[in-house]
């Protein structure tokens, strides 16, 4: 295990010599300790990222040449893919099965972008027909410069590959800062990036606390790009310090995603992806679909159907076999999630089932996967992210309320619509006001697909092509044609 800070292609403690303690939320114990970086430490991250990107040459590579580097980093993740996945389920608690399947996603998400970096040399720049024809004019894409990332603890490693490989594949040179709880896999792809021989400072993984190292690469004018996961009110912040230097800011938020259940649905599928959308990595996913919404002629019998499966959910350490539920991250976010559940109660609301931390654990951040009914649409629970295994449930009538309870919402990350109704369920898709809408589903996440929010959610688009342009620059490079003549001063 990894416990230094990795800048300019070594391995270095921080500047004054602080570390924070790794727990396992599993059994809370203490089991290692991190650097914790200083501001002074991410200054010489970002001098280094610098460099590299003006001086070393990074950006003067070819597409084809940085993806050479990337496909080694995807192999290098997945030679290690079990050795990892270990890693992020004692550090983040998720079942051993969903860490791998991460794992092995942040793999394929650099294969990906490296095949859009060999793309870039196929496409380098795009003809403009201009209006004066003494005039040619052509665009060209160029990457912005160095990019700060700055990531959650829910998918440590999967969030960082999100980041970091399509600013790789686009010539930027990376100051990476993950989740102060979950730091272990990212000091990990450092290494298997440094394996890979990558030039010093191309990619750069400061560990350490939002408020301090965060902080840092937000305020710093070295940066020219800030790439943000994680809350809304970092975000707003994100926002407001970026704003002072007109970096260019992505920012991926929360939510509080609605998912519509028609009549016609077949009730034990629509349970499957309830359960999927809200008890996967213990509800701790910006997408969950927390806010289930029924139709009436089928609402008791889907309740009383998803209640008995979610009684059925093996809870337990991530590493046993067979657990479908590990713990919450880490003490904060338990009693964060414990408190949203009183507070629901408070407001009126009713624990159908769970709601309490599970029998014969009194050790580690466990909780039982919770179903709330009658929730007040005008409770927190019903309008603010719980980010925890707690999902609302609720009746309606008509497609017409579906729809206006679905988008009643600041937020707009995703939606789900389930029905067997093909023309419904393209109707609901197109009014939900969501940047991701899953039709018969919930959750599903492809590499090749735009990932981002409307309204509160977020700014602009993650994964696909659209992860590139997040850090690409558009260039115009316009010609006066040789032998014409301007005339203007001089005739
Ligand atoms: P958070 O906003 O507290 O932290 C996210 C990251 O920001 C961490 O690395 C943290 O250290 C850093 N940070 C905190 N304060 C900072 C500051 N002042 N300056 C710079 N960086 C700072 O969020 P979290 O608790 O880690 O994650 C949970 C939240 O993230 C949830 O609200 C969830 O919805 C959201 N999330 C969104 C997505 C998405 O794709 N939209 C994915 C995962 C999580």
């Amino acid at each position: 295990m990894r416990s230094e800070l990795y800048i300019d292609g070594k391995w270095t403690p921080a500047a004054n010599g602080r570390t924070f303690d790794v727990v396992n939320p599993a059994t809370e114990e203490m089991f290692h300790k991190i650097a914790a970086a200083t501001a002074e430490d991410v200054d010489v991250a970002v001098k280094a990222a610098r460099r590299a990107f003006d001086k070393d040459g990074w950006p003067k590579l070819s597409g084809a040449q940085r993806a050479k580097y990337l496909r080694a980093i995807a192999d290098g993740i997945r030679a290690r893919q079990a050795e990892i996945a270990l890693l992020e389920v004692i550090d983040n608690g998720k079942p051993f099965p969903e860490a791998d399947w991460d794992i092995a996603d942040a793999a394929g998400c650099f294969d990906f972008y490296a095949g859009l970096a060999e793309q870039l040399d196929n496409n380098p720049e795009e003809p403009i027909a201009l209006s004066d024809g003494r005039f040619t004019s052509k665009a060209v894409k160029e990457p912005i410069g160095v990019a700060g990332a700055i990531i959650p603890w829910n998918y440590p490693l999967l969030m960082a590959a999100w980041k970091v490989a399509p600013a790789l594949a686009a010539g930027c040179t990376v100051v990476l800062k993950p989740a102060e709880v979950t730091s272990l896999t990212a000091l990990e792809l450092a290494a298997i990036a440094d394996e890979t021989g990558l030039p010093p400072g191309v990619l750069n993984i400061v560990t350490g606390s939002g408020s301090i190292a965060g902080q840092a690469i937000i305020d710093h004018k070295g940066v020219d790009k800030i790439a943000f996961t994680g809350s809304g009110p970092v975000g707003s912040k994100i926002m407001a310090a970026a704003a002072r230097d007109i970096k260019r800011v992505s920012l991926e938020l929360g939510g509080k995603s609605p998912f519509v259940v028609f009549d016609d649905a077949d009730i034990d599928e629509a349970v499957e992806w309830i359960m999927f959308g809200i008890f996967w990595n213990q509800g701790q996913v910006c997408s969950a679909t927390s806010r289930v919404l029924v139709q009436e002629g089928i609402y008791d019998r889907l309740v009383a159907r998803l209640i008995e499966e979610t009684k059925k959910i093996k809870i337990g350490n991530g590493l046993e076999e067979g657990v479908l539920l590990g713990p919450l991250v880490s003490k904060r976010q338990h009693e964060q999630v414990v408190a949203a559940i009183e507070a629901a109660k408070a407001a009126g609301a009713t624990v159908a089932c769970g709601g309490m931390r599970p029998e014969g654990f009194d050790k580690g951040y466990y909780l039982e996967p919770t179903i709330l009914t009658g929730v007040p649409l005008d409770s927190d629970a019903w309008r603010d992210e719980i980010f925890g295994p707690v999902l609302c449930i609720r009746p309606f009538s008509t497609e017409e309320e579906a729809i206006e309870l679905a988008n009643d919402s600041r937020f707009g990350l995703a939606a789900a619509v389930m029905s067997k109704d093909d023309v419904r369920a393209e109707r609901v898709a197109a009014a939900f006001r969501a940047g991701i809408v899953w039709i018969n589903c919930s959750q599903p996440t492809f590499t090749e697909a735009p990932w981002g929010g409307y309204k509160e959610s977020g700014i602009g688009r993650e994964l696909g092509r659209w992860g590139l342009e997040n850090y690409l620059e558009t260039k115009q490079i316009t010609r006066f044609a040789t032998g014409e003549k301007w005339g203007w001063y001089i005739k």
